[in-house]
């Protein structure tokens, strides 16, 4: 069967040995099929043959000719060969000439045909020479008539190298792995796309996107935008989001046991709670959120908001909600800190209501977690915050119907898995503080409904970003004593890169050090994430009261804290940082009513990249532009800041390139979902990609 062939592992390839095996497995290359949806990096037109005679210097040709004589030459460089080959054909001849390749004597020999391809040079004055060409040795006449020249003389893919495997040894795998395609294999994509796109069946597109016809123009070859490319393009999107909208339909047939209502009285009790005026955005999100959890399947929603939009209160008010209904409420965090922070905060607003909250964090005595955990499982606390882990390991409720999940910018696909898993089905809000580019929402988040608050609050200053050179520090320690001195406080971050983290730690602890003879009127603090959890809290107290006036910290302080005093925030090494980092770390100040600013310090020599990174951070404050700038800069599979290795979307396609398949895909996949159109057959499909992808976690 046709798929077996796909299936097989690519050490079944002849000429495919364990190492070479190895090193492709080490590329994401795996099967048969993960070798063929990898696609050249690009095309080289080596299809219009040149005569010798009309050759020039410069130019990049094919030939074709006979070998004349060929053998190795030594240089006066010891070590250094050269192999040589003069190659005729009617019009005339011209030197071929290989460095360091002495294992061609054993390839090229005289009296065989050749094809070459590569750069004509002027060879001192003893005329033309080609250096270093592709070539393809011609066995016969009739092999050249079954246009079995994979080299050259045609349109040829390129391949990036992988290991030990060279661009030509993977286009010869390639080939051979076509050949013993069947000459049908199963379509994924509905026919009447195809017809309706104008697009090539599978075997075909495959076909064509690794050995184009000699009509198909090259420059639309390397935009990727040729038929063929497009539809495999698609195809790795339209499964993918199969996937996704099979998910996000069979979560839909899941009757959940608890559903809110909401009257007057709840209405009433959530307004009396609100600190402030919800803006626009907010009235909105909240809108959505309360009418899913009115409805009778459970909620899968998507809280998008720039940092400091104000995510909090619409969590807290749909918790208000799901607890005058008398149901439970989780809220989960990230980190510690951040759902000691958020049970801060829930406790002022919830002031003098009669809903029972408690923490669960790393920190709660083994005696009072013994008391908790009973009290939640009889229902006689209302909300719970804690760390994720903790609360989606340890906790079992009696009425669970909200669960808020804070993830800040971790999070994808694959994790979400996990909350079904359990068995439970309670309304599921995650928020997140990165703005998601469109194409990685209908990615990563292609199963869930999005909710998007635009906009900030009002009354925010607007924060001025600078880029300095470090040699400009001082500048920056005046700026620092002059906030303080007007009674702000300042961030000093330090980057904390996995590989050397005692190295950075030391270099942040020795910035302390260093910071506070600097400034010995001010208290300078610490915060890293090796801390213990009750002296992160104690440093993280004081500068909250303002006890603390320059806080030096590694970015444990990215993820939501929130402190309005804090005017001025250093970032040492912003060049060490990704786009969507910074942003995160910027958003810690701005916060309340006085003007702040955001110095990134670089050390040179930085990259042209490092470089862009910090131009837009002083550019644009707007996290979705932001966000789409990282995305171009960084590719997919980093901006989350892990590698989503193997998300088969981003085999073929680019999330910045490919924007409307994408978005066809998601469409597409849905309403076909949703309205059955897919067969047995499609499903079965779609299912044996997901698990194949993803193992263990499971598709409907
Ligand atoms: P994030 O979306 O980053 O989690 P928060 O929910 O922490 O943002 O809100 C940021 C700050 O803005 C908080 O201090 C919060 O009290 C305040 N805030 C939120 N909404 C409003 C509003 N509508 N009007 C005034 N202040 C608000
Ligand atoms: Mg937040």
């Amino acid at each position: 069967m046709a798929e077996d062939v796909l299936q097989m592992p690519l050490q079944y390839l002849k000429g495919v040995g364990p190492r070479k095996a190895a090193d492709l497995k080490k590329a994401g290359l795996n099967s048969v099929e993960d070798l063929l949806f990898r696609f050249p990096r690009r095309y080289e037109d080596r299809s219009r043959l040149q005569t010798i005679i009309s050759l020039k210097p410069g130019q990049t040709a094919a030939i074709s000719g006979v070998v004349l004589n060929a053998g190795l030459a030594h240089t006066r460089r010891p070590g250094f060969r050269l192999f040589n080959a003069l190659i005729q054909d009617d019009s005339g001849q011209v030197q071929a000439v290989w460095p360091n390749q002495a294992f061609l004597k054993d390839v090229i020999r005289s009296q065989q045909r050749i094809v070459l391809f590569g750069k004509v040079e002027m060879w001192g004055s003893r005329g033309l020479q080609i250096t270093d060409p592709e070539f393809e040795i011609i066995k016969d006449d009739s092999e050249r008539e079954t246009d079995a020249t994979l080299h050259t003389g045609r349109i040829v893919p390129v391949y990036e190298r992988t290991g030990s495997v060279t661009p030509n040894m993977q286009r010869r795998f390639v080939w051979q792995a076509l050949e013993q395609l069947s000459a049908e294999p199963y379509d994924p994509i509905p026919h009447d796309i195809l017809v309706r796109e104008h697009w090539p069946a599978r075997r075909e597109a495959l076909q064509q996107a690794h050995f184009p016809g000699a009509e198909t123009p090259v420059d639309t070859l390397n935009a990727f935008a040729t038929p063929a490319q497009r539809r495999l393009i698609f195809e790795d999107f339209f499964v993918f989001q199969s996937g996704l909208a099979l998910r996000r339909h069979e979560n839909a047939q899941v009757r959940k046991a608890l559903i809110c209502t909401v009257d007057d009285r709840i209405r009433e009790s959530a307004r009396a709670i609100l600190p402030f005026k919800l803006t626009a955005g907010q009235r909105g999100a909240l809108a959505e959120v309360v009418a899913d959890m009115q409805k009778p399947w459970p909620m899968q929603r998507l809280l998008q908001g720039d940092v400091g939009s104000g995510k909090t209160i619409v969590a807290i008010l749909a918790a208000v909600v799901a607890m005058d209904n008398g149901f439970q409420v989780a809220v989960m965090a990230p980190t510690e800190i951040l759902a000691e922070q958020h049970y801060r905060t829930l406790v002022k607003v919830l002031d003098g209501r009669p809903y029972r909250t408690a923490l669960l964090t790393g920190r709660v005595t083994a005696a009072t977690r013994r008391d908790l955990l009973p009290a939640i499982a009889r229902g006689e606390i209302n909300l719970v915050v804690g760390t994720q882990a903790l609360v989606q390991e340890h906790v079992t409720f009696k009425s669970l119907a909200l669960t808020v999940i804070d993830e800040q910018h971790r999070f994808g696909v694959v994790q979400r898995g996990t909350i079904a898993a359990k068995g439970l089905h309670p309304d599921v809000l995650v928020m997140t503080a990165t703005p998601i580019p469109r194409t990685l929402a209908l990615t990563e988040c292609g199963d869930m409904e999005v909710s998007v608050i635009r906009g900030l609050p009002p009354g925010r200053q607007p924060v001025t970003t600078l880029v300095k050179a470090d040699s400009r520090r001082d500048e920056v320690y005046a700026l620092v004593r002059s906030e303080v001195a007007q009674g702000r406080q300042a961030y000093v971050i330090y980057p904390l890169v996995d590989e050397s983290e005692k190295v950075d730690l030391k270099a942040a602890t020795a910035m302390a050090e260093q910071l506070a003879t600097v400034f010995p009127e001010f208290t300078v603090g610490l915060l890293h994430g090796r801390m213990k959890g009750d002296e992160k809290e104690r440093v993280m107290h004081a500068f909250l009261r303002g006890d603390v006036h320059v806080l030096v910290s590694t970015t444990v302080v990215e993820v939501g804290v929130d402190v309005p005093n804090a005017t001025l925030m250093v970032v040492e090494h912003a060049e060490r940082f990704g786009l969507s980092q910074l942003h995160q770390l910027r958003g810690r100040i701005g916060r309340g009513a006085h003007r702040s600013t955001c110095v990134l310090l670089y050390q040179a020599p930085w990259s042209d990249e490092a470089r862009e990174r910090l131009r837009a951070m002083a550019d644009t404050s707007d996290g979705f532009v932001i966000a789409e700038r990282d995305l171009q800069l960084r590719g997919p599979g980093d901006f989350f800041g892990t590698r989503q290795s193997g998300l088969p979307t981003l085999r073929a396609g680019d999330l910045t390139r490919d924007v409307d398949l994408l978005e066809m895909a998601f469409e597409e996949a849905r309403a076909r979902i949703e309205s059955g159109q897919l067969s047995a057959t499609q499903l079965d499909y779609v299912r044996s990609v997901w698990q194949r992808q993803f193992g263990l976690i499971t598709v409907g």
